[in-house]
């Protein structure tokens, strides 16, 4: 926009008028016949044909025209006369302004598996796939804060850095700047805190929730979008050890507010990719066909095209905890043992298999699931007057589990006060969370949304590594 001569390609291909000079910049895909150059720089998948005429470019030029090479590329748009493009650039000069060994460069024109890219995920963003999946990723992040602003939301920066360790998502990574020697364990044999860079023990955020409570027991309606860090062990196709969370909180919302605003907010997202992304929607629906067709029928997944149309024109299924637990343990899968966690007593966790089959086998919809067992849950959400029960809320979607989880909260300051006590959890060291039910206390409720699963679905990508430009994962991390 701002490089005075420079067109991207995109707007080129876009644009309906030819005969005019233009300055294009970018990586070469492929060179035939030492004349066409294919010509990519990341606006769009599409390549740009620029075509040089015989004789009007050096030899010494020419040989360095390769793969992965960076040029500029000055000439005319004209109408295209070859197949698959309407306009291309006629060059009057190139100039290369980057080499590429192209023995050497690890992209060749050839298609590589995600195994092998992920392997080098600093060069993948030049391959169409990743390209793709990079730029729904910024538009679902333009999506959201897009959502919220035109709802009133204020967008809140919750810390990273945290000092409460009582909420209990996960496993958290430790903050120090303790020395690693030893010499930092007190005479009672315990590490002394009080030496550290805060002065006390300190860690990674696992969720901005309860400080984002305290805004919108102030300013209404908040959401936060920022890093969350997990030191979870899970090898899994679902689970990053630093992932991206969208956490909505708000005052005056009880359970069915949180869930109509979860599903409006996740369908508003999802249309406005299908809406400004269509190309790439388009390119990696293909991808996932051409994918699936080398799978066994019963490992195919849905066309992504009509997967998303229908999440965006169909309410998601409700269902609570216990009626779930009914279809789960009557269904056939149970009965034939086909579960690896097989479905018994009411109060079990739902694994991913029991997740999977409520969605892509039973309902085949996004499934909403309410009310679960207290026990099972987190200490902060609101008890049901069943005395078993919790204001809970997990969204689950095919092919995919949960993608998020949320609920109404405890407002009131004795039910939430005791159930901590019942948790051990310190209610000295909550005291300013406690305060929010302790003066003008509200109902409220909210939710969290992994970015990073929401990527998966929107993209149909089966691995969370390949959503994240650099993915952190146990044992693994590059860059
Ligand atoms: P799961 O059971 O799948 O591990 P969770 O119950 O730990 O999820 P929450 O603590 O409710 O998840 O977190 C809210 C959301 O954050 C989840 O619904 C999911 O979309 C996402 N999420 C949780 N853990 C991870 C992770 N390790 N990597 C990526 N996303 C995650
Ligand atoms: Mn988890």
């Amino acid at each position: 926009m701002y490089n005075k001569e420079r067109k991207t390609v995109k707007s080129i291909l876009e644009s309906t008028t030819t005969n005019y000079s233009t300055v294009v910049m970018g990586w070469v895909r492929t060179f035939r016949n030492t004349q066409f150059i294919a010509l990519n720089d990341g606006s769009t998948n599409d390549n740009l044909q620029v075509v040089i005429p015989l004789g009007s470019v050096d030899d010494a030029t020419l040989r360095r025209i390769t793969t992965g090479a960076c040029i500029k590329a000055s000439g005319e748009v004209v109408a295209s006369v070859g197949k698959g493009q309407s306009v291309e650039l006629a060059a009057a000069s190139i100039e290369i302004l980057g080499d590429s060994d192209a023995e050497k460069y690890p992209l060749q024109p050839k298609k590589h598996s995600l195994e092998f890219l992920r392997e080098i995920a600093h060069l993948r963003f030049r391959t169409n796939t990743f390209a793709s999946v990079f730029r729904i990723r910024h538009s679902l992040s333009f999506a959201i804060h897009k959502f919220f602003y035109d709802n009133g939301f204020v967008y809140m920066h919750t810390p990273i850095i945290t000092a409460s360790d009582a909420e209990g998502a996960g496993e958290m990574f430790r903050v120090t700047t303790l020395p690693l020697d030893g010499s930092a364990v007190g005479e009672d044999g315990l590490i002394n805190f009080k030496e550290d860079f805060f002065g006390r023990s300190t860690n990674l955020t696992v969720s901005g929730q309860l400080e984002g409570e305290l805004a919108a027991t102030a300013l209404g309606n908040i959401y936060t979008f920022g890093p969350t860090f997990r030191a979870e062990n899970s090898n899994t196709t679902r689970h990053l050890a630093e992932f991206w969370m969208i956490e909505p909180e708000m005052a005056f919302y009880d359970l069915e507010d949180n869930m109509n605003l979860a599903e409006e907010f996740i369908r508003y997202i999802i249309k406005f990719v299908m809406d400004n992304n269509s190309k790439d929607l388009a390119f990696l629906a293909q991808r996932l066909a051409d994918e699936d067709k080398q799978k066994p029928e019963a490992e195919r997944s849905f066309p992504l095209l009509e997967k998303l149309e229908f999440v965006i024109n169909n309410n998601f299924e409700r269902v609570t905890y216990t009626e779930a637990i009914e279809i789960l343990r009557n269904c056939s899968y149970n009965k034939k043992k086909k579960f690896r966690y097989l479905i018994d007593e009411w109060g079990v966790d739902l694994q991913s298999e029991h997740e999977r089959y409520l969605v892509e086998k039973h309902f085949k919809k996004p499934v909403i699931i309410t009310n679960y067992p207290k026990a099972i849950k987190s200490f902060y959400m609101r008890q049901n007057d069943d005395g078993k029960t919790v204001a809970a809320m997990d969204i689950l979607a095919p092919g995919i589990g949960e993608i998020v989880g949320g609920s109404q909260r405890e407002e009131r300051l004795n039910k939430l006060t005791s159930r901590m006590k019942e948790l051990n959890i310190p209610a000295d060291e909550m005291d300013w969370y406690l305060d929010t039910r302790r003066f003008g206390t509200c109902v409220h409720a909210g939710f969290g949304l992994g970015f990073e699963r929401m990527v998966q679905f929107v993209t149909g990508m089966g691995n969370i590594r390949d959503v994240i430009p650099f993915p952190r994962y146990p044992k693994s991390c590059m860059y």
